[in-house]
């Protein structure tokens, strides 16, 4: 019995959560890895477990896509809430992104005093509650009417906004802020580049603020790991873990997939692979030419995974500025989350540390192995240094496994060399790939296709793919 009414390759948020919506459908899902959750997941190596890359669950509340598709399903996540979203460390300085607004105001006036700083965060914070309670997002290209049902949610967007849909996030800064001082700057860039990998320069303000605002959300810490929520949702759905679809043909009303295993026909196939990996599973040539003309969007990141020994407690989340961009990475940040210490999974020999930064895939690639070995060895070794500098109560004793991973690992466990989404804009609104693609029955989910990266941004597209399915 390998015929399917739809398929879903990748287990990643986008492939697990419209897995999760479809469940009751004649449905199979296949993961290469054999950890599911892809850049979400939570793998096992020197006898411990360690966060690849996603630490923070966002979105499960009230009006939020993720609480609904969960609810739809009943499925109730075993997470905890996190006391504060992150600490930022700046030059010694501290600032913590408390979901308490007063709470935030004070820490951030304590390092950052400006007059105006109430106005400006606020604004940005009612700029993200308004759009998370927009109902009718949509965004498709694939016929006139997906074309008129994408120009109707620009439209109610422009009625949500007016005319700050077409503010940059750079004019909104000076408007309102003026002039402000590096250390500043670098503070908003920063924690851009968490949500958005972006900075303030190129981007627009709606962006802007969702990107700003997470950490007004509920931040929650998933017990047991990233990885444990995917094994949790994913229990009654018909998985096929550690198979890999080598090639897909379409034929008549359908699509034949290929593993190494077996064959499968679908009637409806969703891919959960980067829009810029698909071209070379596809043996029918027009097909591969689509994907073909996705350009590689470069961005990806450097993890460092660390097993620390001590007995001091840290919050879950910390980010790191530094004066200068770190060798072989595009931030002068870095992003550390620390293990609950309860978290009997996780913490069983001491705290799982993910640091992560962006970097990019051309940065290690073409190069000898023993080149490629040097450089990951020198900017572990950097950030090493710099998070030690900044977490004086951990000793360099302490750490008892460290090893790093680059965009040439995420290829080797998870199919994909880029790690991030481009933000949107209104230049580039047209050209973002949608979920569904000119070919009957074919979709793309995950963070390569609309609306974006992240839970949130990854589930937003979910719900219009699930739209388009039924
Ligand atoms: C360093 C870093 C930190 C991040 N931190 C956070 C965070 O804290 N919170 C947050 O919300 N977001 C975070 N993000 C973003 C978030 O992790 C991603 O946007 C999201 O996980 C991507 O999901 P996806 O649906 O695109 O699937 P992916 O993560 O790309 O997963 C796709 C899956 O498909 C599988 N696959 C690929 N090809 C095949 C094939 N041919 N056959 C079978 N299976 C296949 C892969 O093995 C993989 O498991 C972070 C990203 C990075 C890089």
């Amino acid at each position: 019995m390998n015929n399917f009414d739809l398929a879903v390759i990748g287990s990643g948020i986008g492939g697990s959560l419209i897995s999760l919506m479809n469940k009751d459908k004649n449905l199979v899902l296949f993961e290469k890895d054999k950890n599911l959750g892809g850049t979400a997941s939570t793998f096992k190596r020197f006898g411990n477990y360690f966060n690849t890359a996603a630490t923070t669950f966002v979105g499960y509340e009230d009006n939020n896509i993720i609480k609904d598709i969960f609810d739809s399903v009943g499925f109730i996540p075993d997470i905890k809430e996190s006391s504060c979203a992150y600490r930022t460390i700046i030059n010694g300085k501290t600032i913590d992104r408390k979901r308490d607004f007063e709470d935030f105001l004070d820490s951030l006036n304590s390092v950052f005093y400006h007059k105006n700083n109430r106005y400006f965060w606020q604004t940005l914070k009612d700029i993200d509650e308004r759009f998370w309670g927009l109902k009718d997002i949509y965004f498709a290209k694939h016929s006139l009417n997906s074309y008129f049902k994408t120009l109707k949610t620009i439209e109610t967007l422009f009625k949500e906004y007016k005319f700050l849909m077409f503010k940059t996030a750079n004019s909104f800064i000076k408007d309102i802020l003026g002039d402000i001082s590096k250390e500043y700057e670098d503070f908003i860039d920063a924690q851009l580049q968490i949500t958005l990998q972006s900075t303030s320069k190129n981007i627009p303000l709606l962006s802007f603020a969702i990107a700003l605002s997470y950490p007004f959300h509920k931040v929650f810490y998933p017990n047991g790991g990233m990885g444990k929520l995917f094994d949790d949702m994913l229990k009654d759905i018909n998985l096929k873990r550690n198979e890999e679809i080598k090639f897909i043909k379409k034929e008549k009303n359908s699509y034949r997939l290929i593993s190494l295993k077996d064959e499968y026909i679908a009637s409806k196939v969703v891919l959960n692979i980067p829009v810029f990996e698909c071209s070379n599973i596809f043996l029918d040539e027009d097909i591969k030419n689509y994907y073909k003309k996705f350009s590689f969007y470069d961005q990806s990141a450097f993890v460092i995974y660390l097993k620390i020994d001590s007995k001091e407690d840290f919050l879950n989340h910390y980010q790191i500025i530094l004066k200068d961009i770190i060798p072989n990475t595009v931030s002068k940040s870095f992003f550390v989350s620390f293990s609950s210490k309860d978290d009997k999974k996780l913490s069983q020999n001491g705290y799982s540390v993910t640091i992560s930064c962006h970097s990019k895939a051309i940065v290690w690639s073409e190069m000898s192995k023993i080149e490629y070995e040097n450089k990951k060895e020198f900017t572990k070794n950097y950030i090493l240094e710099e998070f030690l500098r900044n977490f004086q109560n951990i000793k360099k004793d302490d750490i008892k496994i460290e090893f790093c991973a680059t965009s040439k690992t995420f290829k080797r466990y998870i199919n994909r060399f880029n790690c991030g989404s481009s933000p949107l804009n209104l230049n580039n609104i047209l050209k973002i790939p949608s979920c569904t693609t000119p070919f009957k029955n074919l979709y793309n989910i995950g963070d390569s296709v609309f609306a974006g990266q992240g839970w949130s941004g990854v589930a937003l597209g979910v719900k219009v793919l699930n739209s388009n399915l039924i």
